[in-house]
């Protein structure tokens, strides 16, 4: 049983590892415990080992002995004889750091050795005897060729060969042991008869995990359990993509394929040992041990081909060497890769033309550092132009028969079309496609990423015997209680309307006064607009005109709903897409700004436009948003003017007396990255000192709002202060900006009323009164919204429903996999953040008629 970091950072952990153990012996197992350092230690040593004034070292050593002290005293320990003697040890080494690379490793060795005197104290003191092993013992690192100093003593492998000594001898001493991950001792090198071994070695950063594989293949152990800080093995880092799948069980060389790829949950070393001697793994979650968990083992599973997991790794170096030499020169690969070896340097994926190979060293292999790129780099010049290309990030789908999905791929190509791709790769074991990107851009496009590989079909999330719940349906109630949203407060009065009606709206007035507030005093707009689209309510119109905003319209429709709602003065703006021509010939009768976005008005509709101010719509040739059916920008997309058109659009409206007073842009909706509009902003500005009439700039909306417990909000102070600096440098023109869902979307809610309950298989479906007639955003951009059921509102939530609403089409599902308390018949369920493109794109389909609304003022 491997404990992770933040697995014994803590006593409520250790009193988690106490009962795991108790319950491993209890089975009549015999358990080794391996623990890493606690969080955070093996950083600190790391620290210590680059100061260079021995007063520093010694300060670094104490606040690492302060650490242990302190779960010491929570522990209610004296301080045991095994823990005091490794404190001194490193006080001593800080006190007298040559330095060296032996000296380093021996530093960062006592994380593993502390943490797990401290484990021995603490689980004998508490009823489970518990041997201490030195892992130096018992593993011992091999030499391997073209191996240098510093992979040998920072990163060693270990002979996993089966010890059945090593084993009597366990057995004959005791039933519970417990020692360090990360370290080992060196070999014997058979080359150098100098080098008698001996010295402590480290396995590599996240190393402790292959210290247990290592155990487990040498005592042919029943099987590995990783216990750490997730449920298992996700479809994606959780962290990065909440929606992530559970993978509840794998292969070996698939998992080994994700975690190399860069699922940090295990090191990508710690499969190989396991092969073997076919030694099961097992990850699961110290704090919560009721999860099933994943389990790797050596089962092949008869199963389509799906996509498995995505996952990326950072701090990728790109070498791309070109031949000085003859095309097809005999021994130029030789040459080149030659110079990797000695360099001690291991390369990950190839890309090669006539006259240029190009490789990717990866960070997890190798231990870069500026001087071994800068000695490679010239010692590759003797034989090819080198360039070096960092920092990129490797995107990398896994699954097997990677080549046969290729056709689903076509909305993740889409994804990576936005951004510069330095390298594709395809594994010659059909296991993974492999794309490289700059690094800065990979964290954005993960979530995307995986959001498209579930829609296309590409990851067949419905396999629920080996996709699992999300990460969020498991640990999202834990992690975003919701106690900033309006309605916690107001759920008793909730209740009672859903009890006299369902389906109903409910919208917050005060939250979206509250919106406008923030908005206005954030963003340094000249004037601010509502795109009423996202809803059209009376009293919400009439609410934000009261805060000063200007509402922006999309139909003759919408400008007649301003019209008979808010008084004439409040400014309004016309937006129509592919109208007709009278729209806009009424629009501008009544006074409005209309903003075109194509050049067939002006070459066609010869007089509409005479003598007026307009405002021009242009698109930029990109989009963004969370889905690509919102996405308004690209070749792909009906919005907006070509910028290719634009000089043509200049020259016909100056001949038909149109002054283009306003330049506009939106790219997308849902967008949470605070760059995105001073990007957008400069752009524009840049275009507008090509039109002299310019007087405003528009920057669409498109602010995102978070869907998911636990994601990040959009920061407003960010977007305010990088819109900012650009005004600064185009002060000349107006900021407008026309918002639409921020304004509304938190401060809506859908009530419905649970129907029927329908068990299929291991399928669970709740049936709710409200449906994709009322909500279609789920069915038709799979958005998320977060499902609560009032009436039983602190209740655990152990069941895993589908929910569903009353529509004849399978695609009526409001949300999926849903951890919710046992639902019964009549009780009230809300719906958050249906306060945009709620009501306003319901449909009368099925006749069930339109949901009410009401507002809380
Ligand atoms: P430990 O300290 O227990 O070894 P790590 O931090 O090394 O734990 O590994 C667990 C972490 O791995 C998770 O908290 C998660 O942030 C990260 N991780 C990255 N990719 C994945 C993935 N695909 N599935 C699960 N966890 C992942
Ligand atoms: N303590 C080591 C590290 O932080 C090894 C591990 O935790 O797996 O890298
Ligand atoms: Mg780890």
């Amino acid at each position: 049983m491997k404990f992770g970091g933040t697995s014994v950072a803590t006593l409520p952990r250790w009193q988690n590892i106490l009962e795991l153990v108790a319950s491993r012996r209890a089975e009549g197992a015999r358990v080794l415990v391996v623990v890493s350092a606690l969080t955070g230690i093996t950083d600190a040593l790391k620290q210590l080992c680059t100061q260079t004034a021995t007063d520093l070292r010694l300060l670094s050593a104490q606040a690492i002995a302060r650490r242990h002290h302190d779960l010491l005293a929570d522990m209610q320990l004296d301080l045991p004889d095994t823990l005091a003697t490794r404190l001194h040890d490193l006080d001593g080494l800080a006190a007298h750091g040559t330095g060296d690379l032996a000296w380093q490793a021996q530093v960062q060795a006592h994380g593993e050795l502390m943490s797990s005197a401290l484990g021995a104290a603490f689980l004998s003191a508490n009823g489970l005897t518990t041997e201490w092993l030195d892992a130096r013992e018992c593993l011992e690192a091999v030499t391997l060729p073209n191996q240098n100093e510093r992979t040998r003593l920072l990163s060693a492998i270990v002979d996993s060969q089966p010890d059945p000594a090593l084993a009597a001898h366990l057995a004959a001493r005791g039933d519970v042991f417990i020692t360090q991950g990360f370290i080992a001792r060196e070999g014997v090198d058979p080359d150098d008869a100098s080098n008698k071994g001996g010295r402590t070695v480290l396995l590599g950063r996240g190393g402790s995990d292959t210290s247990a594989s290592y155990f487990g293949a040498v005592l042919k152990a029943l099987r590995v359990e990783i216990w750490t800080d997730v449920a298992g093995m996700f479809t994606a880092n959780p962290r990065q993509v909440p929606g992530a799948r559970l993978l509840r069980r794998l292969d070996y060389e698939e998992a080994q394929e994700i975690a190399t790829t860069g699922a940090k949950v295990l090191h990508p070393r710690c499969l190989s040992p396991l092969r073997l001697p076919r030694v099961p793994l097992l990850i699961k979650d110290t704090n919560r041990p009721d999860l099933a968990g994943t389990r790797i083992g050596p089962e092949l599973r008869e199963e389509a081909p799906s996509i498995k997991a995505i996952s990326t790794r950072k701090g990728i170096t790109l070498v791309s060497m070109e031949s000085v030499g003859m095309w097809q020169q005999v021994g130029f690969l030789a040459d080149v890769f030659n110079q990797f070896k000695q360099h001690g340097l291991s390369v990950d994926l190839i890309g090669s033309a006539e006259t240029n190979v190009t490789v990717s060293l990866d960070p997890t292999e190798n231990l870069l550092d500026s001087d071994v790129l800068a000695a490679l780099a010239t010692d590759l010049a003797k034989v090819c132009r080198v360039k070096v290309i960092a920092p990129c990030a490797a995107v990398t789908m896994v699954g097997r028969g990677m080549r046969s999905m290729l056709h689903r791929l076509n909305p993740v190509m889409a994804e990576f079309g936005q951004h510069r791709v330095h390298m594709i790769s395809q594994s010659s074991n059909n296991l993974n496609l492999t794309f490289v990107v700059d690094e800065n851009v990979v964290d954005g496009m993960l979530p995307q990423l995986h959001e498209q590989l579930v829609r296309a079909g590409a990851m067949r999330t419905d396999d629920a015997d080996l996709f699992g719940p999300t990460w969020e349906g498991i640990y999202g109630a834990e992690t975003a209680p919701h106690d900033e949203a309006w309605w916690i407060n107001d759920r008793a009065k909730l209740m009672q309307l859903a009890e006299q009606h369902s389906p109903r709206y409910v919208y917050h007035l005060g939250t979206i006064r509250e919106r406008a507030r923030a908005l206005l005093t954030k963003l340094p707009v000249d004037r601010l607009f509502y795109a009423i689209k996202a809803n059209s309510h009376p009293a919400i119109l009439r609410a934000l005109a009261e805060e000063g905003l200007g509402l922006e319209c999309v139909s003759p429709g919408e400008l007649a709903r301003v019209a008979e709602t808010v008084p004439a003065s409040t400014p309004r703006l016309f937006t129509p897409n592919f109208a007709p021509r009278s729209d806009y010939r009424d629009a501008l009768e009544a006074g409005v700004m209309v903003t075109l976005d194509s050049l067939h008005p002006m070459e066609h509709w010869v007089e509409t436009f005479d003598g007026h101010d307009i405002s021009l719509r242009i698109d930029l040739g990109r989009g963004s948003g969370h889905h690509d059916k919102v996405r308004t920008g690209g070749s792909t997309s009906k919005f907006g003017l070509p910028l290719d058109q634009l000089d043509a659009f200049v020259h016909l409206a100056t001949a038909r007396h149109a002054r283009i007073v306003g330049l506009h842009a939106h790219l997308g909706s849902g967008v949470l990255e605070a760059g995105h509009w001073a990007e957008v902003y400069a752009q524009l500005a840049s275009l507008a000192e090509r039109i002299p009439s310019v007087e405003f700039l528009n920057i669409g909306g498109g602010l995102g709002v978070p869907s998911h417990p636990g994601e990040q909000p959009l920061d407003l102070d960010a977007v305010g202060a990088a819109l900012a600096e650009v005004k600064q440098l185009y002060p000349r023109y107006q900021l407008w900006m026309e918002p639409g869902r921020f304004l509304v979307a938190e401060a809506g809610v859908l009530l419905a009323k649970v129907t029927q309950l329908k068990g299929k298989g291991s399928w669970r479906y709740l049936g709710v009164d409200a449906g994709m007639h009322n909500l279609i955003r789920p069915a038709l951009y799979d958005a998320w919204h977060e499902i609560v059921n009032l009436t039983r509102f602190n209740e655990p939530a152990t069941a895993m429903y589908q929910v569903v609403g009353p529509i004849c089409e399978s695609g009526d599902v409001l949300g999926s996999d849903r951890r919710l308390p046992e639902s019964h018949e009549g009780d009230v369920v809300l719906i958050a953040t249906t306060g945009a493109y709620g009501q306003v794109m319901s449909s009368p389909y099925n006749l069930r008629g339109p949901a009410e609304e009401i507002i809380l003022d």
